[in-house]
């Protein structure tokens, strides 16, 4: 049985102890700061006697994975943990209970999965939540830190714990004695975790990422804590206000500009499609040679349509096309009948080549393009002047 140092005191960076077994790279020790991880936050990181701890594992025996130690039972050990990473990990966990019971006092909701590490924390619940839940859930949660609340501790006989007592899942709990950990008078719930003493330590949380997950229903709550959370606040801040001023409109008003702007790009394309079509299918072709030929250059429409439409003016049979689609990029569609002997690809491959592009297709339909605008009249011309000539 190891005693877990970090049970009564979870501040306590360095200690000392006495190794009471080693099996390999694994030695067992009588007493421990290192938490071996559970309830969603990750194993703690360190040294014992300078050596880095690659693993911890175990309830009652608590057993730290040291390759090329040489320890042997008996040996006294001093154990070192990385505080940074730990501290960081203990803000996150009381965060994410804050988080958790202030996002379930807005609706019904169950915890999936918790992750806490120090580069990601993650929270993922089923329940039907919303962007404005989760504002005013962190809004409550940075109010309870700010105003701070004492964490406590107690071992709860599982007996004992009835309906609107802590929050705990029983059926995973095979302990007679459950761990709670209180918030002030705002959150309870069965934990094993390493959490601060007052919940002002937090400093600050913020949401970094809400999008839904899989299976349907599920929801990733991303989160951060402390200066690193400012940060990200600042940031997100700044660019908010800068994306408000671009769209000219107040940072309050500024998800109404966007929509407005969408519902305006969507009328602005759609409108474009009808001019498109209506050029596009006013098209005359001119003779050239035995054949109809239709060419014209179009620009800003989508090479689909442009492709579509190719396609329906060589039905006919004696006809080509040749179409070019213009935007920051130059694109070529070649079409001839089927009743024309023409290699598409290799004419439109001839034309390409020549400023750096290419294309490819089948005999009767060939489409490529250039990675930078060319003249439109430039490669029209060739076209021609190939056609006639071969
Ligand atoms: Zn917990």
């Amino acid at each position: 049985m190891t005693v877990k140092l970090y049970e009564d005191d979870p501040y306590l960076r360095e200690f000392t102890a006495t190794v009471t077994k080693v099996e390999g790279d694994w030695v067992v020790l009588d007493r421990t700061a290192f938490y071996p991880g559970g309830g969603g936050q990750e194993r703690d990181r360190g040294t014992l006697d300078g050596l880095e701890v690659t693993g911890i594992k175990g309830k009652e025996e608590i057993s730290h994975q040291i390759p090329r130690h040489n320890l042997t039972v008996g040996s006294q050990v001093k154990g070192v943990l990385d505080w940074e990473n730990r501290y960081g990990l203990m803000k996150a966990h009381t965060g994410e209970h804050l988080l958790f019971s202030s996002l379930s006092r807005r609706t019904e909701m169950e915890l999936v999965k918790i992750s806490l590490s120090k580069e990601k924390k993650v929270l993922i619940v089923k329940g039907h939540l919303d962007w404005d839940m989760v504002r005013d859930a962190v809004h409550e949660v940075n109010d309870i830190i700010a105003a701070g609340a004492e964490v406590t501790c107690q071992h709860v006989n599982r007996e004992n714990i009835g309906e609107g007592g802590p929050r705990v899942k029983l059926d995973r709990i095979s302990d007679r004695m459950v761990r709670v950990v209180s918030i002030g008078e705002h959150d309870s719930a069965a934990c094993a975790g390493v959490h601060l003493k007052n919940a002002m330590e937090v400093g600050m949380l913020l949401v970094s990422k809400f999008t839904s997950a899989k299976p349907a229903g599920d929801w990733e709550i991303e989160f951060q804590v402390g200066p690193e959370a400012v940060r990200t606040a600042v940031d997100h801040s700044v660019r908010s206000l800068m994306l408000a001023e671009r769209m000219g409109a107040l940072p309050q008003d500024s998800l109404t500009a966007f929509d407005n702007r969408d519902r305006e790009l969507t009328k602005a394309r759609e409108a474009l499609k009808t001019y498109g079509k209506l050029a596009l299918s006013s098209l005359q072709p001119e003779k050239l040679g035995e054949w109809k030929f239709y060419s014209g250059s179009f620009t800003g429409l989508d090479r689909k349509l442009v492709m579509e439409k190719a396609n329906e003016m060589v039905a006919d049979g004696n006809s080509i096309a040749a179409l070019v689609c213009q935007d920051d990029k130059t694109f070529l569609v070649l079409a001839c009948s089927a009743d024309v002997k023409l290699d598409c690809v290799s004419l439109l491959n001839s034309v390409l080549s020549q400023h750096g592009g290419r294309g490819g297709g089948k005999p009767n339909f060939a489409s490529g393009g250039t990675s930078v605008q060319i003249e439109p009249s430039v490669l029209l011309a060739e076209i021609s002047r190939l056609l006639i000539t071969r």
